[in-house]
Protein backbone atom coordinates (compact mmCIF):
# COMPACT_ATOMS: atom_id res chain seq x y z
CA UNK A 1 0.00 0.00 0.00
CA UNK A 2 1.28 3.29 -1.07
CA UNK A 3 1.95 6.18 1.49
CA UNK A 4 -1.09 9.09 0.78
CA UNK A 5 0.25 12.57 1.90
CA UNK A 6 -3.02 13.94 2.65
CA UNK A 7 -4.08 11.58 5.73
CA UNK A 8 -0.55 11.02 6.30
CA UNK A 9 -1.08 6.82 6.45
CA UNK A 10 -0.56 3.86 4.42
CA UNK A 11 -3.91 4.43 2.09
CA UNK A 12 -6.15 1.29 0.31
CA UNK A 13 -7.00 1.11 -3.43
CA UNK A 14 -10.47 1.90 -4.71
CA UNK A 15 -12.05 -0.84 -7.33
CA UNK A 16 -9.78 -1.35 -10.47
CA UNK A 17 -10.71 0.26 -13.94
CA UNK A 18 -8.83 -0.44 -16.93
CA UNK A 19 -8.80 1.71 -20.13
CA UNK A 20 -7.18 0.64 -23.60
CA UNK A 21 -4.55 2.39 -24.76
CA UNK A 22 -4.32 0.81 -28.17
CA UNK A 23 -5.40 -1.70 -30.59
CA UNK A 24 -5.10 -2.84 -33.79
CA UNK A 25 -6.58 -6.09 -36.15
CA UNK A 26 -4.52 -8.14 -38.37
CA UNK A 27 -6.37 -10.99 -39.99
CA UNK A 28 -8.76 -12.26 -37.50
CA UNK A 29 -6.44 -11.43 -34.19
CA UNK A 30 -6.83 -8.54 -32.30
CA UNK A 31 -4.35 -6.66 -30.00
CA UNK A 32 -4.67 -4.42 -27.68
CA UNK A 33 -2.74 -2.49 -25.34
CA UNK A 34 -4.43 -1.45 -21.79
CA UNK A 35 -3.44 0.37 -18.62
CA UNK A 36 -5.18 -0.57 -15.37
CA UNK A 37 -5.07 1.98 -12.21
CA UNK A 38 -5.81 1.60 -8.77
CA UNK A 39 -6.52 5.32 -7.43
CA UNK A 40 -6.07 6.10 -3.85
CA UNK A 41 -9.30 5.44 -1.56
CA UNK A 42 -8.16 8.62 0.49
CA UNK A 43 -7.63 11.13 -2.23
CA UNK A 44 -8.18 9.58 -5.72
CA UNK A 45 -4.78 9.51 -6.51
CA UNK A 46 -3.62 7.11 -9.65
CA UNK A 47 -1.21 5.30 -6.93
CA UNK A 48 -1.01 2.05 -8.49
CA UNK A 49 -0.85 1.12 -12.20
CA UNK A 50 -0.17 -1.65 -14.80
CA UNK A 51 0.77 -1.46 -18.61
CA UNK A 52 -0.23 -4.78 -20.42
CA UNK A 53 -1.63 -6.18 -23.51
CA UNK A 54 -2.85 -9.44 -24.95
CA UNK A 55 -4.23 -10.46 -27.86
CA UNK A 56 -6.85 -13.01 -29.24
CA UNK A 57 -8.28 -14.55 -32.09
CA UNK A 58 -11.85 -14.67 -33.34
CA UNK A 59 -14.16 -16.58 -35.92
CA UNK A 60 -16.82 -15.35 -38.19
CA UNK A 61 -18.69 -17.30 -40.65
CA UNK A 62 -20.47 -14.62 -43.41
CA UNK A 63 -24.16 -15.40 -43.16
CA UNK A 64 -25.78 -18.05 -46.52
CA UNK A 65 -27.45 -15.09 -47.84
CA UNK A 66 -24.81 -12.58 -48.61
CA UNK A 67 -24.42 -10.70 -52.13
CA UNK A 68 -21.27 -12.58 -53.33
CA UNK A 69 -19.09 -13.78 -56.19
CA UNK A 70 -19.88 -17.43 -56.03
CA UNK A 71 -15.48 -18.09 -56.55
CA UNK A 72 -14.87 -16.29 -53.43
CA UNK A 73 -12.81 -17.95 -51.11
CA UNK A 74 -14.22 -17.72 -47.63
CA UNK A 75 -11.11 -18.50 -45.69
CA UNK A 76 -11.08 -16.29 -42.65
CA UNK A 77 -7.68 -15.15 -43.60
CA UNK A 78 -8.64 -14.13 -46.91
CA UNK A 79 -12.23 -11.74 -45.79
CA UNK A 80 -10.62 -9.21 -44.12
CA UNK A 81 -11.72 -7.19 -40.65
CA UNK A 82 -12.03 -3.80 -40.05
CA UNK A 83 -12.22 -3.27 -35.85
CA UNK A 84 -14.66 -0.57 -34.72
CA UNK A 85 -14.17 -0.50 -31.59
CA UNK A 86 -12.81 -2.14 -28.28
CA UNK A 87 -15.04 -3.28 -24.63
CA UNK A 88 -12.09 -3.88 -21.60
CA UNK A 89 -12.96 -4.93 -18.08
CA UNK A 90 -11.10 -5.63 -15.52
CA UNK A 91 -11.33 -8.16 -12.10
CA UNK A 92 -10.06 -9.57 -9.66
CA UNK A 93 -9.61 -13.08 -7.71
CA UNK A 94 -7.47 -14.67 -5.26
CA UNK A 95 -5.19 -16.87 -7.03
CA UNK A 96 -5.07 -20.45 -5.28
CA UNK A 97 -3.29 -22.22 -7.54
CA UNK A 98 0.81 -21.75 -6.90
CA UNK A 99 3.15 -22.17 -9.82
CA UNK A 100 2.99 -26.02 -9.84
CA UNK A 101 -1.01 -26.09 -9.89
CA UNK A 102 -0.96 -27.15 -6.78
CA UNK A 103 -3.82 -25.73 -4.38
CA UNK A 104 -2.53 -22.86 -1.36
CA UNK A 105 -4.60 -23.98 1.36
CA UNK A 106 -3.83 -21.48 3.40
CA UNK A 107 -5.16 -18.11 2.83
CA UNK A 108 -2.04 -16.05 3.78
CA UNK A 109 0.00 -17.41 0.57
CA UNK A 110 -2.90 -16.60 -1.50
CA UNK A 111 -2.35 -14.17 -4.27
CA UNK A 112 -4.53 -10.82 -5.51
CA UNK A 113 -4.55 -10.98 -9.46
CA UNK A 114 -6.56 -9.03 -11.83
CA UNK A 115 -7.46 -10.36 -14.91
CA UNK A 116 -8.55 -8.09 -18.50
CA UNK A 117 -11.49 -9.22 -20.57
CA UNK A 118 -11.94 -8.02 -23.86
CA UNK A 119 -14.86 -7.76 -26.23
CA UNK A 120 -14.26 -5.96 -30.09
CA UNK A 121 -16.73 -4.79 -32.59
CA UNK A 122 -15.82 -5.99 -35.74
CA UNK A 123 -16.70 -5.66 -39.25
CA UNK A 124 -16.69 -8.10 -42.02
CA UNK A 125 -15.01 -6.18 -45.39
CA UNK A 126 -16.85 -8.74 -47.32
CA UNK A 127 -20.29 -9.15 -46.27
CA UNK A 128 -20.28 -6.40 -44.71
CA UNK A 129 -21.67 -7.40 -41.16
CA UNK A 130 -20.89 -5.86 -37.98
CA UNK A 131 -20.45 -8.71 -34.80
CA UNK A 132 -19.27 -8.75 -31.65
CA UNK A 133 -16.50 -10.83 -31.22
CA UNK A 134 -15.93 -12.38 -27.49
CA UNK A 135 -12.12 -11.86 -26.63
CA UNK A 136 -11.45 -13.31 -23.34
CA UNK A 137 -9.17 -13.02 -20.67
CA UNK A 138 -6.76 -10.81 -22.55
CA UNK A 139 -4.09 -10.87 -19.68
CA UNK A 140 -3.76 -12.14 -15.77
CA UNK A 141 -1.61 -9.87 -13.58
CA UNK A 142 -0.18 -10.42 -10.09
CA UNK A 143 -0.97 -7.69 -7.80
CA UNK A 144 2.10 -7.10 -6.77
CA UNK A 145 3.56 -6.73 -10.60
CA UNK A 146 1.78 -2.86 -10.60
CA UNK A 147 3.83 -0.20 -9.89
CA UNK A 148 2.68 1.94 -6.56
CA UNK A 149 3.33 5.35 -6.06
CA UNK A 150 3.34 7.62 -2.20
CA UNK A 151 1.78 10.63 -3.27
ZN1 LIG B 1 -3.95 9.39 -1.57
ZN1 LIG C 1 -18.66 -11.82 -43.37
ZN1 LIG D 1 -19.14 -14.18 -49.85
Amino acid sequence: MPYCSSVSKLAGYEDAEVEETSSDINGNSVSIEFHINRNCVECGYEASTYDGSGDADFDHTCPVDHECDDDFDHDVDEVGFTLNSVDLEVGDQMRTTDRHGKPIKSYRYQRREYHVIGCASIDCDHCGETFDADLGTLDTVAASSFESESH
